[in-house]
């Protein structure tokens, strides 16, 4: 099964994804935690994309697209979930191209739907594993011990994308870049909107309902 899943930052993109990958076994492809590995690995392609990132900018399309092609062709035979990218209309169309040079498809795209102060509330209280990328909540869902990740015990943290310019900005960049995805999709028939407000299990629940239609 191949599954695009879009959405708003903080729509919960990469919490439901480590749930669907867990049921389904699917390879998880958020460009996201690319970019974020390269960072931490201080390659150039991280300290590119760092300078884009740490405002809540987007990373150039032709980056972003290069990376992508990279690790779609090395899929052999997984299904996949793409979280977070295409995020602008020309990486769709790469993406289309990209589909049709591997001879690969897409089963369900799907799109989270949250409206804009939940999405404030969740960036803002958003905490990470530095380690695992484990994604927890400082009020709604946090580790059992203080800053301390449940599942590898690596410090956990604040991204510097959720501080408050950063958050403010990304939503102004999602409107005007990201949003034309959602039509994009739309035009086509193929974009399933699901609810993603409420409890992670009931969101999850929405999914895993879309994916069985
Ligand atoms: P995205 O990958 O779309 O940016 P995340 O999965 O990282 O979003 O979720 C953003 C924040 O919202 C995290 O702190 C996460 O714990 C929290 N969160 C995710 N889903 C829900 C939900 N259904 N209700 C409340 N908080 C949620
Ligand atoms: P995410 O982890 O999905 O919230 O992404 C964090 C940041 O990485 C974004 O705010 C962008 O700076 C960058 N990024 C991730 N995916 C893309 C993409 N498809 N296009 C451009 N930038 C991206």
């Amino acid at each position: 099964m191949n599954i695009l899943l879009f959405g708003p930052p903080g729509a919960g993109k990469g919490t439901q994804s480590a749930m669907l990958v867990e049921k389904m076994g699917m390879k998880h492809i958020s460009t996201g935690d690319l970019f974020r590995s390269a960072i931490k690995g201080q390659t150039a392609l991280g300290l590119e994309a760092q300078k884009f990132m740490d405002k809540g900018d987007l990373v150039p399309d032709s980056v972003v697209i290069g990376m992508v092609d990279e690790v779609v062709q090395g899929l052999s035979g997984q299904g996949f979930i793409l979280d977070g990218f295409p995020r602008t209309v020309p990486q769709a169309e790469a993406l289309d191209r990209m589909l049709e040079k591997y001879s690969l498809g897409v089963d369900r795209a799907m799109f989270l739907e949250v409206p804009e102060e939940q999405l404030i509330a969740r960036l803002s209280g958003r905490r990470v594993c530095k380690g695992c990328g484990a994604v927890y909540h400082a009020v709604s869902h946090p580790p059992k011990v203080d800053g301390v990740c449940d599942s590898c015990g690596a410090e956990v943290i604040q991204r510097p994308d959720d501080q408050e310019d950063a958050v403010r900005n990304r939503l102004i960049v999602y409107k005007k870049s990201t949003e034309p995805v959602k039509a994009f999709y739309q035009q086509r028939n193929s974009l399933v909107e699901v609810d993603g407000t409420g409890a992670v299990g009931n969101v999850f629940g929405r999914l895993e309902a879309a994916l069985a239609q």
